[in-house]
């Protein structure tokens, strides 16, 4: 993932808010990246600008080489089904769709054919294995977050986002979520960024960015990333 220069001024010309100053930094395939900051820093808007969900006033966004930002909208909506995971606060679920269901409906947004074998091995990877018939009412909080993150690696993404995805969880169920997107990165080469006010979510980073005032301040890196990867 890489962005140059990207701006984001939401408002009017009267009354511009920059939610985003002047943004660049690269982020190797395979990390794991937390980004930190306090509330109306920028984490929020610079998700949507790197993920592709919303356009940046200026500048660059990269994934895996491919510039995203270039295309029309269509472009930028079929390259983020294809390339980009997401996983969200409050899950998202489908509810009246069953677990398997809800992890086969991106590759059917994405036109592909949708194997449930596929989606079934990966639901037994995150431990639900004997819950694809259940609706997510039917599901703890944990265990939703997992559906989530089933749904968000069907496609094969080379690239996860998460907007707190823990934020609604208990400890231990955080805990779990914060593991299998550790060993998304570690054992199946995934790059994945992480929005959290979270110290414990963003320990389980390779390295942490901090945004102030849509200024980013800092880049503190893990010392143990090496070894372990
Ligand atoms: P964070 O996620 O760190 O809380 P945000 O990215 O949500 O920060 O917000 C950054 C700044 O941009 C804040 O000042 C916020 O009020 C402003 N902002 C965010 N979204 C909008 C919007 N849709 N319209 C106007 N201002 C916005
Ligand atoms: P669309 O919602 O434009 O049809 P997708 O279904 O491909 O596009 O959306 C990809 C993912 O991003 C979905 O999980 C969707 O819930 C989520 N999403 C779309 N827009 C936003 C947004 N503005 N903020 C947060 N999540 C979003």
């Amino acid at each position: 993932l890489r962005l140059v220069s990207v701006r984001k001024v939401y408002g009017t010309e009267d009354n511009p808010v920059t939610a985003l100053a002047n943004v660049s930094l690269s982020l190797s395939a395979g990390t794991f990246t937390a980004v930190m900051g306090p509330s109306g820093s920028g984490k929020s808007t610079l998700l949507q600008c790197a993920a592709g969900l919303d356009r940046p006033t200026e500048g660059r966004v990269y994934v895996d080489g491919t510039e995203m930002t270039g295309g029309s909208e269509a472009e930028l909506t079929k390259f983020r089904r294809k390339r980009i995971g997401f996983v969200f606060q409050q899950f998202n679920l489908l509810p009246t769709l069953t677990v398997l269901q809800n992890v086969l409906l991106p590759l059917k947004l994405a036109g592909r054919r949708a194997n449930p074998d596929a989606a079934v091995d990966i639901l037994r990877r995150v431990g639900l294995g004997d819950r694809l018939g259940h609706r997510p009412a039917e599901l703890s909080g944990g265990q939703q977050q997992r559906v989530a993150i089933a749904r968000a690696l069907v496609t094969s993404p080379k690239l996860i986002f998460g907007d707190e995805p823990t934020g609604a969880l208990d400890t231990r169920s955080a805990r779990e979520v914060l593991t299998l997107l550790q060993e998304t990165v570690r054992f199946y080469g995934r790059t994945v960024v992480l929005v959290t006010h979270d110290p414990v979510a963003a320990s389980y980073a390779d390295s942490v960015l901090f945004l102030a005032d849509g200024h980013l301040v800092g880049h503190l890196a893990d010392p143990t990333a090496e070894a372990v990867a």
